[in-house]
């Protein structure tokens, strides 16, 4: 079986910012509510706690390395997996041969020996490909894999950690994992909307905690977008022009780049919209104000459509 690695940029490579790979990302929360349902993902509403994850130049390396990658065994719900962790001089930070099980062989770069703190990091990406492995959830291609892989760790809990591996100072940089640290701190945001949760005070890296603020921003956006009642002046004032159009023009799209679509003809008219918590597509009514509910993740949508 195929093995799986999470990155580590090339020494002074620059870290890419913002969000190149926003879609996939969303598609990656919609797939794990639909693989999982709302229910077994509610099951993770508790993130993995910083001391289940902490590791110091005092600890044992193999042992620790095992007790940690224990404890996101149990974190994500993986009863009978084994991991056996070692390490290797190899290019990428770590990783791990998708097999049967239930004994999973993670190997972790070298450099770890001596970088002990994101340990965690890199082995919750791993153990995040043994549980997607598991549940049989996969993206075509490896790039879109590996981004199912992060989002998913972080939607479950453990990828506060791949964002606070993120650190840069006057001599050195370091990045793991394949969303930008802008991305990972959007869906560690999206998380804390879903399980009232505040990921802040976590962070020890000062870079990761500015890039969690930018991903909350655009995940706070989501919350804000027509048709929601949330939605600013501006938006909605342009939900209206669009609705005007389309009752006027049937069976054409005002504007190909918004979120939402109406939909006339015959019948009622319609509109859809993506779920500002799972993304997957909503259609309701266009008849005023009312209070709908996602079919998948079953969050509240007040509407005014
Ligand atoms: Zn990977
Ligand atoms: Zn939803």
């Amino acid at each position: 079986m195929g093995g799986s690695d999470v990155a580590n940029g090339p020494p002074g490579a620059p870290v890419v910012h913002g969000f190149p790979h926003l879609d996939t990302v969303r598609s990656a929360i919609t797939a794990l509510y639909r693989r999982l349902s709302a229910d077994g993902v509610h099951t993770y509403a508790t993130s993995l706690a910083p001391a289940d994850a902490a590791f110091t130049d005092r600890d044992d390396l193999h042992l620790g390395a095992q007790r940690v990658a224990r404890s996101l065994v149990q974190h994500l719900h993986l009863p009978e997996a084994r991991m056996i962790v070692g390490f290797r001089a190899m290019e990428h930070a770590a990783s791990v041969e998708l097999t049967a099980g239930p004994e999973y062989f993670i190997e972790l770069n070298d450099r770890f020996r001596t970088h002990r703190r994101d340990i965690g990091a890199a082995l919750a990406h791993e153990v995040t490909h043994v549980l997607l492995h598991r549940l049989g959830l996969e993206f075509p291609g490896t790039r879109a894999n590996e981004i199912l892989t992060d989002t998913t760790t972080a939607y479950l809990g453990a990828g506060w950690l791949l964002l606070d591996a993120f650190r840069e100072d006057a001599t050195s940089r370091q990045k793991l994992g394949y969303l930008t640290p802008e991305e990972f701190g959007y869906v560690l945001a999206k998380r804390a909307f879903a399980f009232d949760e505040d990921p802040s005070p976590w962070f020890t890296s000062p870079q990761a905690y500015t890039a969690y603020t930018r991903g909350r921003e655009q995940a706070l956006h989501d919350l804000r977008r027509p048709p929601l009642t949330a939605a600013g002046w501006a938006g909605r004032r342009r939900y209206a022009k669009d609705r005007r159009y389309a009752q006027d023009h049937p069976g054409t799209s005002p504007d190909p780049n918004a979120a939402y679509a109406f939909e006339t003809g015959d019948r009622e008219p319609r509109v859809s919209f993506p779920c500002p918590t799972c993304h997957q597509r909503i259609r309701v009514p266009v008849r005023g104000r009312f209070t709908a509910r996602c079919g998948l993740c079953r969050t509240v949508l007040e509407c005014d459509t």
